[in-house]
Formats: structure tokens, C-alpha cells, sequence
């Protein structure tokens, strides 16, 4: 076992772990905040429709899909790092299409109007997008800093993978320590950005 210089051994405390790990750590509201403003541009690019209320389900989901699987079962010692089966490349592109694939399953079965024939066609887009741009929400800082090996947990199980301490703390309780110290969000930014975003498209698809 080695530590990875992105956080501390667990004989320290969990608010010193605080300190040091989270500048490496995006937590949910800004996995959120980044898969909202990737299926803007998605939508706004491809679609040329702005983002509508039912995309927004499987692209909450996909946007914390990979920490919904990975951070558990590492905390319950089933994966050895928190980042390691679901946020592999790998694990995207075969739950992506199961995604796509149970969406095909129910064609035609509702009217186009019905609730549940929209979620259905925006499903697999939206929740692909989520997934991956909380791949790159985990990575994009090694990758800016240089060092590019930290993000070799996109090829589990090619690479092995090192534990950190982060993982013997319960998820829950990392969140929670997290948002009490709002003055370390280091993806505030983004989040107030994608909360403007968020007004100005509904108040255009409300006109
Ligand atoms: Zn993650």
C-alpha cells in the first residue's frame, strides 16, 4: 500500500484531511454544476434545443453515477481506491449503452408528449454526458497540473491504482465536512455559473 501526496494517512484527523484533500476532490453539487454546463452546449449544439426539465434526471444520476458506486464499495474495502471501477472509461462506454439499449427496449410503447417517451429519448445523451464530465471533473486538475498519472484511474483496470485515506472515511461523512467549510469550494465558481446559466434557460423556455 502507498499514499498518494493527494491526502494524508488516517491517523490524522478528518478536518486536516479536509485541508488537503479536497483541493484534488469535486463533490456533488460541482460533479452537478459541470454536467449541467456540458449538456447546455450539447444541447445547444446539436439539438438546438435548450435543456429540458426530464434531461435533467439521468443527467443528475450520470453526473454522480461514478461516486454513487466507487466511494461505497471502497469505503466497504470491496475496491481498494475510491475512483477505480466506475470511473474507468471502460465502465462509461458499457453502462452508456445499457443505458441506451433498455431506452431502445421501450420504443413506441408511449405518445411523444407522454413524460415517460421524453425521459426515455433524452436518457442516454443526458446521462452519458453526466458520467463523462464527471470523468473529466476528476481529472482535469492533474491533467492542468502535469502530473497525467493521477488520472489513471480512467484505465482501471489496466493501471494499478494507490489508497488513500479518503476512502476509510465514510462518504457521507466527507460530504458533510466538506459543505461546512463553503470557504474551500474550489468549484464555487462553476457552480454559481451554472446556477446563472440554469435561471437565464429557464426563463427563455418559459417565454
Ligand atoms: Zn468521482
Amino acid at each position: 500500500m502507498y499514499w498518494t501526496d493527494e491526502c494524508v494517512p488516517p491517523a490524522k484527523s478528518v478536518s486536516i484531511y479536509t485541508r488537503v484533500c479536497i483541493y484534488r476532490s469535486v463533490f456533488p453539487l460541482g460533479h452537478a454544476a459541470v454536467a449541467y454546463l456540458f449538456y447546455v452546449v450539447y444541447a445547444a449544439l446539436s439539438t438546438r434545443r435548450l435543456p429540458t426539465r426530464w434531461a435533467l434526471v439521468p443527467l443528475a444520476i450520470g453526473s454522480q453515477f461514478p461516486d454513487l458506486v466507487d466511494k461505497p464499495l471502497a469505503y466497504a474495502g470491496v475496491l481498494t481506491y475510491g475512483r477505480s471501477l466506475a470511473h474507468s472509461v471502460f465502465t462509461l462506454i458499457i453502462v452508456s449503452s445499457l443505458v441506451w439499449l433498455v431506452t431502445r427496449r421501450f420504443e413506441k410503447r408511449w405518445q411523444a408528449t407522454d413524460w415517460r417517451e421524453q425521459l426515455r429519448v433524452l436518457s442516454p445523451a443526458a446521462f452519458t454526458i453526466g458520467y463523462a464530465s464527471h470523468l473529466f471533473g476528476d481529472v482535469y486538475r492533474s491533467v492542468l497540473a502535469g502530473q497525467y498519472l493521477e488520472g489513471r484511474f480512467l484505465l482501471y483496470p489496466i493501471y494499478a491504482l494507490p489508497e488513500t485515506s479518503a476512502d476509510q472515511i465514510p462518504p457521507w461523512i466527507r460530504i458533510l465536512n466538506y459543505y461546512q467549510h463553503m470557504e474551500n469550494q474550489v468549484e464555487m465558481g462553476v457552480i454559481l455559473l451554472a446556477g446563472v446559466v440554469f435561471l437565464g434557460v429557464r426563463i427563455r423556455t418559459a417565454r
